[in-house]
């Protein structure tokens, strides 16, 4: 069956408790584990090719990383959000350590630990589309231990958020330890099945999904091909065009706001944070689907990553 669903996912239920009279709230409504950046951002008029030099603009330094930028983007919207990851020991660390702080990220099982914290060096073109290189640095040292001393603090969340920037084990051990996992396969990689079967859903945007299933194809087709790799529920994004739900015998189109783009790094990102937390509030895949396209779309009208993830009163008319 194939439905269209429009923008308008409604208010969230009261999904962490808390009220008089029901069970305690967790402490925290979902916990992403995963990467902290800092984003060299230059923008372009058009990419250098191979031994060629371009000039670009000032370099602008902002907060960033997949996992640091999925929390934010929760955080703003009002979720009670940890992260777990790493930041590095030079000034790039401190920086993104009190980024996160003033997002009211929490930031216990955020370890300070010797050496580079990582890097995204990021080139904007005209379009506004990026082209980006990572440097790990710290991330890499996130690890199976991390995860087996915050697994009581994982198992408590109603979802556990996962990317690829860190290593695939300690992915893979997060997963074994959640009650629900919101997992965007990005960078693309070979992920084991057990990962995938845990996924509900599983992000991804038209090039990841392309790279998984062998080529192109049509939204719909893809979302569904993505469905039968074994995840429990998939969400395909689309860009400008929003993003296609599958889960077992349904297929849902979100189309996404109509905006003006200015910047769209960070967009795959503030959507699965905001995915995610409206998962955790109890909302259906495809009310949090529609939820999370608005605040891909407003995340695009700003430059840089985090700099440009929304409050709620910043979805008003989208
Ligand atoms: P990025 O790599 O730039 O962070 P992505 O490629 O992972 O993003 P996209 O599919 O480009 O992910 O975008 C995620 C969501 O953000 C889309 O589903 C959509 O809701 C929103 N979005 C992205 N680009 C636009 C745009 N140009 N106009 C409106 N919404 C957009």
């Amino acid at each position: 069956m194939m439905t269209a669903r429009g923008d308008d996912a409604g208010p969230a239920p009261e999904g962490a408790g808390g009220r008089r009279g029901e069970e305690p709230a967790p402490p925290f409504e979902m916990i992403v584990v995963g990467s902290v950046n800092a984003d060299l951002v230059i923008r372009v008029d058009r990419r250098p090719m191979p031994g060629e030099t371009v000039i670009g603009s000032d370099l602008a330094t902002y907060p960033g990383g997949k996992g640091a930028n999925q929390a934010v983007a929760a955080a703003r919207l009002g979720a009670r959000v940890a992260l777990l990851g790493r930041v590095g020991s030079d000034g790039n660390g401190e920086f993104l350590r009190k980024a996160l702080s003033g997002d009211g990220v929490d930031l216990d099982r955020l370890t300070d630990t010797p050496g580079p914290s990582g890097v995204a060096v990021i080139t904007v073109g005209a379009d506004g589309d990026n082209s980006i290189i990572v440097s790990p640095g710290v991330n890499a040292r996130l690890s199976e231990d991390d995860i087996a001393a915050a697994a009581d603090l994982l198992a408590s969340a109603r979802v556990v958020s996962l990317q690829l920037e860190s290593p695939l084990a300690t992915v893979v051990a997060a997963a074994r330890t959640a009650a629900r996992v919101v997992f965007n396969l990005s960078p693309p990689a070979a992920v084991p099945d057990e990962l995938l079967a845990v996924c509900d859903p599983l992000v991804v945007n038209e090039h990841e999904a392309a790279l998984l299933l062998g080529g192109p194809g049509e939204p719909e087709q893809q979302a569904r091909a993505l469905l039968a790799l074994g995840p429990r529920s998939a969400v395909l994004t689309l860009g400008a065009d929003g993003a296609v739900v599958a889960e077992p015998g349904t297929v849902t189109a979100v189309p996404s706001p109509r905006v003006e783009a200015v910047d769209t790094t960070g967009a795959g990102d503030a959507f699965t944070g905001a995915l995610a937390w409206r998962l955790a509030r109890g909302d259906g895949l495809a009310d949090a689907t529609a939820f999370a396209v608005r605040v891909g779309a407003a995340s695009v009208r700003a430059p840089g990553a985090q700099s440009s993830y929304p409050y709620p009163e910043d979805l008003e008319g989208l």
